[in-house]
């Protein structure tokens, strides 16, 4: 075997437990701000049959063309590991026949996506996401629902400077008679735009919209405007949602030229951005797919959802030096002066955990400096301290680690005492 050490695959990274508090909060504030607004979680694995993918979210799409983390398992099954979220949880809605008994739902998921991309800053191939879908209405307040909730979240987070570009793609109808228009229009154009639009054009023409080299914006900025070729029904279903988000304050910019990368995006679709990432990467995207339900073999069934990446939050929150979050429970830590002190305190270790309080101690007794270091390095509020002295006179010595300053204590009244300095601070 070589002795060459393992590493993380390309792509991936480790959240160490510095780190991880960090996450923890983003974690939990989303999980709050969903079910403040009437979302529910949802758990699907984290790999599905290829096709699930193929086809919900489109052949020619740079996803499945080639991002997907793709294998065949020793059954011969060809799977993949899930690229997004909304496929597994439309999949699942219909799995489990919701739409038979609940009309209307509202679902959250939060965790790893796979995407085999060239790794940089902000994009790995393991990355996170939280993410929503509400299924089973076309109403324009559901739009803004889901439009406020992203808008909220960050301003939950402490990101109150994110800006919505929101634009409707309309209906199939709408986007069949604009990809004319806009071929039309890029076809005499073909010399100036980069490799990948000339093949754009005919494969997938609105991702030529989307493209990030200065030469196809300059074209692009002249394109007709999607906005004006919606049908009657989806230009009034737009009106509504610019209404609607004005209503409550929700802060959008129209863009006619935002488009989403994924086939299955009808009518609204927006895109958060913030200074702190490059211009061309959004924090979070989403919009309506009114067809995927019902091109998977379900009901016809509206949807809207959205995903926020993670890691991109993350580098906004350390840009605002807004990435420090403080643990939410006190930690004690004993200090045990000699091998009898030690087993002791080893009692009362187990006892503080069982009464709800975060206690820990050396695995083996150390020098007393060497303890005092260990507590402070955890960031413990209160240390106890026990040596011969204090067993002989039946006493334990609470050291309160932030001002410094010690009490003695009974030892049958050290949990009371706790409990009573541990909710005086929170
Ligand atoms: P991009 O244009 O930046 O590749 P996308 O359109 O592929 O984004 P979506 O599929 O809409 O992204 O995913 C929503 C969010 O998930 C993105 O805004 C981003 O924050 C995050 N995300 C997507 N791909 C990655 C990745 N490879 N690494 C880190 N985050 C990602
Ligand atoms: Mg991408």
């Amino acid at each position: 075997m070589s002795n060459k050490s393992i590493k993380a695959i390309k792509g991936t990274f480790d959240i160490l437990p510095s780190e991880t508090p960090l996450w923890t909060h983003i974690e939990e504030v989303s999980r709050k701000t969903f079910e403040q607004y009437g979302f529910e979680e949802m758990r699907t694995p984290v790999f599905e049959a290829t096709e699930l993918f193929v086809r919900s979210i489109g052949e020619v799409t740079d996803i499945v063309q080639k991002e997907m983390y793709t294998f065949t398992d020793p059954g011969e099954r060809s799977l993949t590991l899930r690229p997004e979220g909304t496929a597994p949880v439309v999949r699942a809605y219909l799995e489990h026949r919701i739409h038979v008994n609940q009309p209307f739902v509202k679902y959250y998921y939060i965790g790893p996506m796979f995407r085999r991309e060239r790794p940089q800053a902000g994009r790995t191939r393991q990355f996170h996401q939280v993410g929503v879908e509400a299924i089973g209405s076309d109403s324009p307040g559901v739009d803004v629902e889901t439009i406020a909730l992203a808008y909220r979240l960050f301003v939950q987070l402490g990101i109150d400077d994110v800006s919505i570009r929101l634009n409707s793609v309309g209906c199939k109808p709408c986007k069949e008679n604009y990809s004319g228009l806009l071929r039309k229009f890029l076809k005499p154009r073909i010399s100036e735009l980069c490799n990948d639009c000339k093949q754009r054009i005919d494969r997938n023409v609105f991702r030529v919209l989307d493209c990030k080299e200065t030469a196809c914006r300059k074209v692009v900025a002249e394109a007709p405007s999607i906005l004006d070729s919606l049908c009657k029904p989806c230009s009034e279903h737009f009106d509504e949602v610019c209404k609607l988000l004005e209503n409550i304050d929700v802060p959008v910019n129209i863009d006619p030229r935002l488009v989403r990368g994924l086939d299955y995006y009808t009518r609204t679709v927006f895109e958060l951005n913030h200074s702190a990432l490059g211009a061309k990467d959004a924090v979070g995207a989403g919009g309506r797919y009114d067809n995927l339900i019902e091109e998977m073999g379900g009901p016809a069934k509206p949807a809207i959802g959205f995903a926020i990446g993670l890691e991109r939050t993350i580098m906004i929150l350390k840009k605002k030096g807004a990435d420090k979050v403080s643990s939410d429970k006190d930690k004690v830590y004993l200090i045990s002066l000699g091998q009898y002190a030690f087993e002791l305190n080893f009692k009362l270790l187990e006892k503080l955990r069982r009464c709800g309080i975060n206690a820990s101690m050396d695995p083996e007794p150390r020098s007393t400096k060497a303890q005092m270091r260990a507590a402070d390095r955890i960031g413990a509020a209160i240390a106890i301290i026990r040596g011969d002295r204090e067993i002989e006179e039946g006493v334990v010595m609470l050291r309160d680690m932030r001002k410094g300053n010690e009490d003695t204590i009974r030892k049958d009244n050290v949990i009371d005492k706790l409990l009573e300095k541990l909710q005086g601070e929170n």
